[in-house]
C-alpha cells in the first residue's frame, strides 16, 4: 500500500459532522469504535485516517444481548492500494474495497474496509427519535 498520509490526514480534519451518516447505528459507531478498537484506530491514525469519520458502515441488527455487529466498514485514503491488499489485527480484517458508494473523489484514492466491528447498541433516547 503507498497511502499518501498527508493528503488523506488533510482529508479528514476538513470532515465536518455534517459529512457523517446521521443514524443511529453510524453516531452508535463513531461514538463507541475508539474505545472498543484502540488498535485498529491506531493503524487508520498511521494512514491518516480518522476512524471516527467513517465513509460507510454497513449495521446488521442488534442482537438479543444489546450488541450490534458492523460487517464493513470503510475508509477513504488517497495514494494506491493494490487489489489483493490484506492486513488483521486480532479478529478483524483489512482489504481494498471494490464494492462501495461513489466517492465523488477525482484524485487518486482508494477506499480502505475491515470487519467485522461489533459493538454494545443502545437505542437512542425518545426524545431524539421525536426531533
Ligand atoms: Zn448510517
Amino acid at each position: 500500500m503507498k497511502p499518501d498520509i498527508e493528503k488523506t490526514r488533510a482529508y479528514y480534519s476538513s470532515l465536518g459532522p455534517e459529512n457523517i451518516c446521521d443514524c443511529a447505528y453510524c453516531q452508535n459507531y463513531c461514538v463507541r469504535v475508539k474505545e472498543a478498537y484502540p488498535e485498529v484506530a491506531l493503524y487508520l491514525a498511521a494512514l491518516g485516517v480518522d476512524i471516527e469519520k467513517p465513509f460507510e458502515t454497513l449495521p446488521l441488527e442488534p442482537d438479543e444481548n444489546g450488541y450490534l455487529e458492523y460487517c464493513v466498514c470503510q475508509y477513504i485514503v488517497f495514494g494506491s492500494c493494490p487489489e489483493d491488499f490484506t492486513y488483521r489485527i486480532g479478529d478483524v480484517t483489512f482489504g481494498r474495497s471494490d464494492c462501495h458508494p461513489n466517492t465523488k473523489i477525482d484524485e487518486e484514492h482508494f477506499v480502505l474496509d475491515f470487519y467485522p466491528i461489533r459493538l454494545p447498541f443502545e437505542e437512542p433516547k425518545s426524545e431524539v427519535i421525536q426531533r
